[in-house]
């Protein structure tokens, strides 16, 4: 390869090298196809804008499908995850003052694990840095040529210095805001699009669960979720208009309210601290179609975005890489183009499942400003017929949990 490295500071020495796979951005898509390639011999280097301290210290997703602790495993990422994650059996809704549980074992014989994005991002990248793949840090002007051709190329500069990489393929894992989607001329794709008229307001904050497994609260004032990092270390979430200040959240007032939407013995028990994190993320569900445009994919966010509620963006960039790992691995390994053809509509397929899971959950934890009386009841009727159907919890649980792939 003529990729060279700085010692092991992945920095560049400059000039023009060539890869078999250029992957634009390291969150969970592009670290964890990078070692699924890495895993099969195949060449990548990765291209992230931000340092490797600012991906780390973003808080985002804390919900591992099993499919996903699976891939984490068979790249040998999944040791700490293992020994400090928590694998949960079930999860429990509030409305009506009651807590429903639902008892994900019982009813798919499958679980999930709490475990932080920010570990699992840390756990990649300690791996990848182990394993003396090229990770450049801070590339600048990236730019995507010739991807509709046979000789793709990814322009950037880095410290100042402007350079280039030959490639094969090029894996856009750079999110919704990146660059790779941004390239593709807006008539080769479709967009299907919606927004929903409030956000999330987060906090983190080192203090003990209120319980030991997730509480989604649908109640009048709003939704609120429950949930953890770890044993000590708490994530909690209120339902906020879409325009809120965070200015006007001091955390006395984030408890107040987060206390209000849930039941008495909850709200009782609930141990607060100050926030070491708090953050307002908008809502909403958007893919783009196709996933291939020639010698580009699109994986992650950079093709599709969920509302959180269902816990489904970083588990959907984890089985789209999954399936564009083995497409890609069939094409160096076979020189076969079937995998890489399909990757596209057997992407999709499994990110429409999700788009309609997280757009239902949503729609019937949330309060909908412009919702009439009528609205409320028939959500209302929707909860209790779920809190009393195990045909009903099964649906919710098969998906929650991740549908196969
Ligand atoms: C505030 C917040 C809370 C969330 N909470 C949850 C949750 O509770 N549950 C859940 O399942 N999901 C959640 N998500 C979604 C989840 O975090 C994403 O689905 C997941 O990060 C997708 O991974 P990705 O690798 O596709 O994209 P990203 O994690 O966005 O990674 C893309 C990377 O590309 C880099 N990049 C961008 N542009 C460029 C460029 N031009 N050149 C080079 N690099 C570039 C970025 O810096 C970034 O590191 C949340 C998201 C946000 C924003």
């Amino acid at each position: 390869m003529l990729w060279q490295l700085a010692g092991k500071k992945n920095e560049l020495a400059g000039g023009s090298v060539r890869t078999q796979v250029a992957i634009i951005g390291s969150g969970p898509a592009g670290l964890l196809l990078g070692q699924l390639l890495h895993g099969a011999g195949i060449d990548a280097v990765i291209l992230e804008r931000q340092s490797r301290d600012y991906v780390l210290s973003r808080i985002r997703a804390g919900v591992l499908e099993d499919g996903t602790v699976r891939l984490l495993d068979a790249v040998g990422a999944g040791a700490r995850l293992h020994a400090e994650g928590l694998p949960h059996d079930g999860f429990e809704l509030l409305f009506g003052g009651r807590r429903h549980r639902i008892d994900l074992q019982r009813l798919t014989g499958r679980r999930v694990t709490i475990y932080g994005q920010t570990e699992m991002t840390r756990d990649l990248m300690d791996l990848r840095a182990s394993e003396g793949a090229a990770t450049v840090f801070e590339a600048k002007d990236v730019a995507l040529h010739d991807f509709d051709g046979s000789k793709p190329s990814v322009t950037f500069t880095k410290d100042g210095v402007a350079q280039r990489l030959d490639c094969e393929f090029i894996a856009g894992c750079d999110g919704y805001h990146g660059i790779s989607r941004a390239s593709v001329p807006g008539s080769a794709m479709q967009i299907f699009e919606r927004g929903y008229p409030f956000g999330w307001l987060g906090i983190l904050a080192d203090v003990p669960p209120v319980s030991h497994e997730l509480i989604y609260a649908g109640e009048e004032r709003g939704f609120a979720l429950c949930s953890m990092r770890s044993q000590s270390r708490s994530r909690y979430y209120v339902q906020c208009a879409a325009d809120e200040d965070i200015a006007n959240w001091p955390d006395e007032r984030f408890w107040d309210e987060l206390r209000l939407r849930l039941d008495p013995a909850t709200a009782e028990a609930l141990v607060t601290g100050p926030s070491i994190e708090k953050s307002i993320a908008p809502l909403r569900s958007f893919v783009a179609e196709p996933m291939r445009f020639g010698r580009l994919f699109l994986a992650g966010d950079a093709a599709h975005i969920v509302p959180p509620t269902g816990a489904k963006g970083l588990n959907l960039a984890a089985s789209d890489v999954h399936y564009l790992s083995q497409a890609l691995i069939d094409y160096f390994g076979e020189r076969s183009s079937a995998g890489i053809d399909a990757y596209s509509a057997k992407a999709l397929a499994r990110v429409w499942k999700a788009e309609r899971f997280s757009w239902w959950l949503t729609s019937l934890m949330h309060h909908f400003p412009q919702d009439s009386a009528f609205g409320r009841r028939i959500q209302r009727a929707e909860l209790d017929y779920l809190a009393g159907s195990d045909h009903a919890m099964a649906a919710l649980a098969e998906n929650y949990v991740g549908l196969p792939y």
